[in-house]
């Protein structure tokens, strides 16, 4: 199965792209954890997407049109995959359509009071990349996976934020229309808790 998780930042598109892939046994492709770890190795790519995430700008879509379409033809994809932030705007989608076929759209649908606690409360290994949020640590500052420091994502302060979630409104939004017209999306609801929501996804 070849499948794309749509929906807001900080719905949780990450936490069940990660728990479908593990049960489905397919790559998780999170655009946005491939674009950390160019930054983080300062590629050429890295240097290029910085300034454009740290502000709550999405980055251009031949840089990730391009990241995506090399992912893609790694080996592991071979059986299916599932992408986590991408695509993110019509452009991306078409682009997607010419590389391979999507078999379902998974629409996570959340409302704002929701999404903003989840993306203000969201606590990120700096080692690992392993998320959290601020009410189930307890206090912990350190990660369960590997014992790295748990810091805040430069764009997941307030105004970045807002920042965020006007861009999803204008640029990514309209994809849900546009898959539910070629009969692909499926909406569901992220807000029972994380074991239900996958149940209903799966
Ligand atoms: P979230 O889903 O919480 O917004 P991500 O980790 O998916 O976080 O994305 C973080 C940032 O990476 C985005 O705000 C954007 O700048 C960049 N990014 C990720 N995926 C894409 C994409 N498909 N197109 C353009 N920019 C992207
Ligand atoms: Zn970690």
């Amino acid at each position: 199965m070849n499948i794309i998780f749509l929906g807001p930042p900080g719905v949780g598109k990450g936490t069940h792209a990660k728990l479908l892939g593990e049960t489905l046994g397919i790559p998780q492709i999170s655009t946005g954890d491939m674009l950390r770890a160019h930054i983080k190795g300062q590629t050429a790519l890295g240097k290029a997407a910085k300034h454009h995430i740290d502000a709550g700008e999405l980055v251009p879509d031949e840089v990730v049109i391009g990241m995506v379409r090399e992912r893609l033809a790694e080996a592991d994809c071979e059986n299916g995959f599932i992408l986590d932030g991408f695509p993110r705007t019509i452009p991306q989608a078409e682009a997607l359509g010419t590389i391979t076929q999507i078999d379902a759209v998974i629409n996570l649908v959340a409302g704002n009071e929701v999404i903003l606690s989840r993306l203000t409360g969201r606590r990120v290994c700096k080692d690992c990349g392993a998320t959290y949020h601020i009410s189930r640590l307890h206090g912990k500052t350190t990660c369960e996976a590997c014992t790295g420091p748990l810091i805040q994502r430069v764009d997941d302060q307030e105004h970045t934020i807002l920042n965020r979630l006007k861009v999803y409104e204008a640029q990514t939004a309209p994809l849900i229309a546009y898959y539910r017209g070629i009969g692909l999306l499926h909406d569901i609801s992220a807000v029972d808790g994380i074991e239900a929501d996958h149940q209903q996804i799966k």
